[in-house]
C-alpha cells in the first residue's frame, strides 16, 4: 500500500514537472526535431496519471506496467515506444518483491537495456541514452559497491544524468530525427536526454 502511494506520488510529480517543462522541451525539439517532445511527454504522463489514480488494488509491478502501456499509446513518436515499452518490460523486476533497493537497481538496468535494444543508440549518439546510461550506472554502483541508501544513490544519479545532458550539446546526433541534421545538430541540447533528467529529478524529489 505504501509502495502504491509512492508510485502514484512519483507519477504525479513527474506529470506536473513535464507539464511545467512542456514549452521548454518543445523548444529544444524545435531546434533539432519536430517541436513536439514537450507536448508528447506531457500528454503521455497526464494520461498515465489518470489511469493509475484509480488502480486502488494494484501491485507495484502492475502499476508501473500500466504507466508503460499508457505511454506507448499516448506519447507516440520515437520517444513513446522507447519510454513506454521499456518501462513496460522493466516493470517485471518488481513482480516478486515489489520495490526494494535491489529491485530498483534491476529495474533501472532492465530499462536502460530495453531502451538500447529498441533504439539502437550507444552513448554519444545524442539521445536519452546519454543521460540514462550514467544515471543507471551511478545508481547501481552507489548501491552495490558504495553501499549508499537508495535516496543518496538517486541524488548521485541525478548529478550523473545532468552531466550526461550537458554532454549532448556539443556532439552530433547519430540517432533519431536530429541525426538528419548531421553536423547542424551540434550546439543543441537533446530533448529526450533532458526529459530523462527531469524524470529522475522528480523521482528524487518524491523520495526525499
Ligand atoms: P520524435 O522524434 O518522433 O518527434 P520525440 O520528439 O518525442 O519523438 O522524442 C525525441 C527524442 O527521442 C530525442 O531527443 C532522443 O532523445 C530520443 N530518441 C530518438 N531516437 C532515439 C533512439 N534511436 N534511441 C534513443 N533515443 C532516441
Ligand atoms: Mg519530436
Ligand atoms: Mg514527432
Amino acid at each position: 500500500e505504501r509502495q502504491r502511494e509512492a508510485i502514484v506520488q512519483a507519477l504525479e510529480n513527474v506529470t506536473v514537472r513535464l507539464e511545467e517543462e512542456k514549452a521548454h522541451l518543445t523548444e529544444l525539439d524545435s531546434a533539432i526535431g519536430d517541436a513536439d517532445h514537450g507536448t508528447n511527454m506531457a500528454r503521455g504522463f497526464s494520461g498515465a496519471n489518470e489511469k493509475v489514480k484509480d488502480m486502488d488494488e494494484a501491485e507495484p509491478a502492475e502499476l508501473v506496467k500500466t504507466i508503460g502501456v499508457t505511454l506507448v499509446s499516448e506519447v507516440g513518436g520515437a520517444s513513446g515506444p522507447l519510454y513506454g515499452g521499456s518501462i513496460m518490460s522493466a516493470s517485471q523486476e518488481f513482480a516478486d518483491e515489489g520495490i526494494t533497493a535491489e529491485t530498483s537497481v534491476a529495474f533501472a538496468e532492465a530499462y536502460l537495456e530495453k531502451v538500447q535494444d529498441r533504439g539502437g543508440a550507444e552513448v554519444g549518439a545524442k539521445t536519452m541514452v546519454d543521460a540514462l546510461t550514467p544515471a543507471v550506472h551511478t545508481y547501481k554502483k552507489s548501491i552495490e559497491t558504495d553501499d549508499l541508501a537508495p535516496l543518496e544513490a538517486l541524488a548521485k544519479a541525478v548529478d550523473a544524468a545532468e552531466r550526461g545532458v550537458g554532454f549532448t550539446t556539443p556532439i552530433r546526433a547519430k540517432k533519431g530525427r536530429a541525426s538528419y541534421l548531421g553536423w547542424r545538430s551540434v550546439g543543441h541540447q537533446d530533448p529526450g536526454a533532458t526529459s530523462t533528467l527531469f524524470i529522475v529529478e522528480e523521482l528524487l524529489a518524491t523520495a526525499q
